[in-house]
């Protein structure tokens, strides 16, 4: 196969990609690099060095000798390991690679992550958790209608804002919202909210957003997915396809992002 009819495929990071001629001891392949938080570092597709073609796979490239530094793996791990890279500095990695390969907290990187990579991958799980996936949410409002309304239970709302524009909005065209046995009230408890622990998750299109929440969808749009109950939230999570990990949760993206590999 030639290797000018291998592409790289699409990915969510568009912006900010570089060139780069991966060196081979056959021939040079040029290909595109995502940028990392790393100077003189770049994420390239991983190709075989004697039959260069699309693998499935990425590798950190030190950009200065444009060759490999032996840590490759799907995405989602290879954006993980620049950050770590990146969060650990000490290393100037523009220097030549004769220069790098003398530092030794140079191996030790390297070495760390190629071990901290084959166990994450085995359990499907990012490089380190980020966050706990279990949030408290403070305690929810309720608009509780009277027993004989025959409404499907409660109104549940995450703030006084929401409670204000259900009132303004859609309680009018409600038979029940004049019935005095219909309540409004605030649970003595907070809620718990399920968020995705991924290192990385909501940082795809280049721009920073909050990590995913469980949601649900109603007629006014998408919101957390409040409970005073983990157990609910657990299985609605698991129908939505979130993955847990022990006590983390990765959401649907950062899921499919990691696939447990079987070796
Ligand atoms: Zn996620």
């Amino acid at each position: 196969m030639s290797p000018t009819r291998t592409r790289p495929p699409r990915t969510h990071l568009s912006a900010g990609w570089s060139s780069i001629t991966l060196t081979s001891p056959d021939h040079p392949w040029a290909t595109l690099a995502e940028p990392t938080a790393v100077p003189g570092v770049v994420i390239a597709p991983a190709v075989a060095i004697s039959r260069p073609r699309w693998s499935n796979r990425w590798q950190l490239i030190h950009v200065r000798s444009s060759g490999p530094f032996g840590i490759r793996g799907p995405l989602a791990y290879m954006r993980e390991a620049a950050t770590y890279l990146a969060q650990a500095g000490g290393i100037d990695f523009q220097q030549l690679a004769t220069t790098l390969h003398d530092l030794p907290v140079f191996h030790e990187h390297v070495r760390t992550l190629r071990n901290e990579i084959e166990v994450a991958r085995g359990l499907g799980r990012p490089l380190w958790w980020a966050r706990p996936s279990w949030a408290q949410h403070a305690p929810q409002w309720r608009a509780v209608p009277p027993p004989e309304s025959n409404q499907d239970g409660d109104f549940e709302f995450g703030t006084w804002r929401e409670v204000v524009r259900f009132a303004d909005s859609v309680l009018a065209e409600m038979p029940w919202s004049a019935d005095p046995n219909a309540v409004l009230r605030r649970d003595a408890e907070p809620s718990w909210l399920l968020t995705c622990a991924a290192p990385l998750c909501g940082q795809d299109e280049g721009e920073q957003v909050p990590p995913a929440v469980l949601e649900m969808e109603n007629d006014s749009g998408c919101w957390p997915w409040l409970s005073l109950d983990r157990g609910e939230l657990a299985g609605v999570a698991r129908k939505q396809h979130w993955r847990q990990v022990g006590r983390h949760w990765l959401c649907p993206a950062c899921a499919a992002d990691h696939p447990v590999d079987h070796g």
